[in-house]
This record gives C-alpha cells, structure tokens and sequence, in this order.
C-alpha cells in the first residue's frame, strides 16, 4: 500500500477548547504524519464552498455558521491508508456512536459541533487539500 493523503480540519469546538494538540496526537499515534497545517478564520461563505455538497441538506447554514464561528485548523495528513485510517481515529459522524477511543467520542460535542472533519475518498481529498493547499504548503 504506497502513501496517501487526506484532508483534515480540527474545527472550531476543538480549537475553542484549546484542544488542537490532543487532537494531532491521536492522528500521529495512529502513524498519520501532518505534512501541511495552517490555522486560519473561516468566513461563512468560504465555509459555505468547503461544504457545498451539503448545500441541500436541512443542517447546512447552522453548518457554515459553526464553521465560521472561530478559527479552525486545515491539516493534510500523510501515511498508508491515510484516507481510511483518518476516519477510523476520527469515529463515527455522530459522537454518540463514535467508538470508544476516537476523537469524536472523547470531544465532539454533539453531531453538529464534532471537533473534526476528514476527506471521505480519494478525489474529495484532493479537491479539499487543493482548496485550502498550495503545492508548496505540502512540505512532507
Ligand atoms: N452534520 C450535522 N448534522 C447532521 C449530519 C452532519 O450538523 O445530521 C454536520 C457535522 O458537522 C458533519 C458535517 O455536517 O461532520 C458533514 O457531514 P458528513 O455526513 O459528511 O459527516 P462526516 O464526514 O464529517 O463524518
Ligand atoms: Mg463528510
């Protein structure tokens, strides 16, 4: 299996509750390597793009709210099976079905407010890493 990348974000739950290391922790304990990261303000409407294959559905503009609410912390993250393995420390979309261990059920505050986002299949990721990366950003 070569190395992947994907895209992740520490949003703003987690940034707010100072919470951004115990997070890059779980990823690097899981033999994910931050390659790219940069804190940055969201505005609605950027979150709004980010997100816009959520645009149909009832939680988007809370969505782009919470995600323009504070600073959020855009990473890439490298190594085998990064796509999957992301996932897999992140848990489960609602925290309350998150597995025991994950970063959604030790912080995410409810389904909304999660503390993490993770591309879901290789050319998501690319476009993600692509909207908020310029090639040069990615340093390995
Ligand atoms: N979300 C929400 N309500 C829902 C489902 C999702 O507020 O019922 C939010 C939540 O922040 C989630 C994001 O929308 O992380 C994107 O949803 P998706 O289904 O892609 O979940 P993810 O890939 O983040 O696990
Ligand atoms: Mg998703």
């Amino acid at each position: 299996m070569a190395l992947e990348r994907t895209f992740s974000i520490i949003k703003p739950d987690a940034t707010r509750r100072n919470l951004t290391g115990a997070i890059v922790k779980k990823f690097e304990d899981a033999g994910l390597r931050v390659v790219a990261s940069k804190r940055i303000h969201l505005s609605k409407a950027q979150a709004g793009e980010f997100y816009k294959v959520h645009a149909e559905r009832p939680f988007y503009d809370e969505l782009c709210e919470f995600m323009a609410s504070a600073p959020i912390v855009a990473q890439v993250l490298e190594g085998e099976n990064a796509i999957a393995k992301n996932r897999e420390v992140m848990g489960a979309t609602n925290p309350s079905d998150a597995a025991a261990g994950t970063i959604r059920a030790e912080f995410a505050e409810s389904v909304g407010e999660n503390s993490v986002h993770g591309s879901d299949a290789p050319e998501a990721a690319a476009e993600e890493i692509a909207y908020f990366f310029s090639g040069l950003e990615l340093v390995g």
